[in-house]
């Protein structure tokens, strides 16, 4: 059955569905079963653009565990690790920081079978401690150092619209074969995202109980929004109700609602835009350096793929980095 006979049958059933439970299952069968990234994919992320992204990361995160005291053993995690490109280069451009990789057992949270088994090949023989979780509940409870890039964009968010009565839940029908919105007004919308502000707030906790530091990276705001629901399908926008769980369906997220639910317990920092956080790491003078050994070819791919990173019209000012702390770091690009 397809995603769309199987909500169809849901439909029929028990009536019209939130945008949270349409959202859920089209991303959780699109991560099962299609190849979301790269040219030949529906979308490219930081990490499969430029390697510098995750080289830079890699320096973050080493420094924080340095600022912790180096404990040992510590806990170093990915949520949502995609191709697992991003931890690749994390390992590498960390390898010769002392005693960094032996503390370190590595924690991947992915939830998509295909994906786990495409991480595994990614990183074989990177590290010798590698284990996949569904969800965060079972990280070791030990010094945390956390990463995760475009991973919030992907969870389910409810939407609710102001009608002449108040505000109501949107929700989505079917008509002669096809999804629709079920709503017969127009008014604003907002956008809530329970499982994400629940996820950082637990992440806070940890962070706060035994240490730690982490960083988001994603695309969003810090205030009014709206609708930001949207499909991507070949680099083309697609109609977020049109063939579930073969368009990339995803939110802008929330980075105010993320700090606030975080800084409960743990302190936070930014959100800063990526050109900013990548230039204060800087990306300039690595860029440098990666252009003394290159040919004339790969001077060019290397020039294009960090100005994608940073430019204003690319990933520099959609894109945000927040990052969360326990308390006495300084941590770099804020
Ligand atoms: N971080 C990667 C990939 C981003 S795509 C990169 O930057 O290239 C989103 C990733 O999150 C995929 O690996 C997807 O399978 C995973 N994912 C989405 N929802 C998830 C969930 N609820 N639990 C665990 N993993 C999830």
């Amino acid at each position: 059955m397809s995603v769309l006979q199987q909500l169809a049958a849901q439909i029929a059933a028990q009536g019209p569905i939130t945008v949270a439970e349409y959202m859920r299952h089209a991303v959780t069968h699109y991560y099962a079963k299609q190849e979301p990234f790269g040219a030949e994919g529906d979308f490219t992320t930081a990490p499969e653009i430029s390697q510098v992204f995750g080289e830079l990361i890699g320096a973050w995160l080493a420094d924080m565990w340095q600022q912790l005291g180096s404990p040992t053993p510590c806990v170093l995690t990915e949520l949502g690790p995609g191709r697992g490109t991003l931890m690749k280069d994390i390992l590498r451009a960390t390898r010769h920081v002392k005693g960094f990789h032996a503390a370190c057992s590595l924690h991947l949270v992915e939830n998509s079978e295909r994906l786990r088994a495409l991480q595994q090949h990614t990183l074989i023989g990177a590290h010798p401690h590698l284990s996949w979780h569904d969800s965060i509940v079972d990280l070791p409870t030990q010094p945390l150092l956390l990463m995760a890039n475009e991973f919030f964009d992907a969870l389910p968010i409810h939407q609710h619209i102001r009608t002449p009565t108040g505000w109501a839940e949107r929700r989505i029908g079917m008509h002669e074969g096809k999804l629709v919105w079920n709503e017969s007004v127009e008014g604003e919308i907002r956008e809530t995202c329970p499982e994400g502000e629940a996820i950082m707030a637990s992440l806070a906790q940890h962070i706060h109980a035994h240490g730690g530091a982490m960083l988001v990276i994603d695309y969003g705001y810090v205030e009014g929004a709206g609708d930001t629901l949207q499909a991507l399908r070949k680099h083309q926008y697609h109609p977020v109700l049109e063939d579930p769980g073969e368009a990339d369906l995803t939110a802008h997220v929330n980075f105010a609602a993320l700090a606030q639910a975080a800084s409960r317990s743990a302190q936070t920092y930014g959100p800063v835009t990526q050109a900013a956080f990548l230039s204060r790491l800087g990306i300039e003078l690595r860029t440098e350096a990666l252009l003394k050994q290159a040919n004339d070819a790969q001077k060019q791919a290397i020039v294009s793929s960090t100005r994608r990173l940073v430019a204003a019209d690319a990933m520099g000012t959609l894109f945000k980095v927040l990052a969360v702390t326990s308390s006495g770091l300084t941590p770099a690009g804020f």
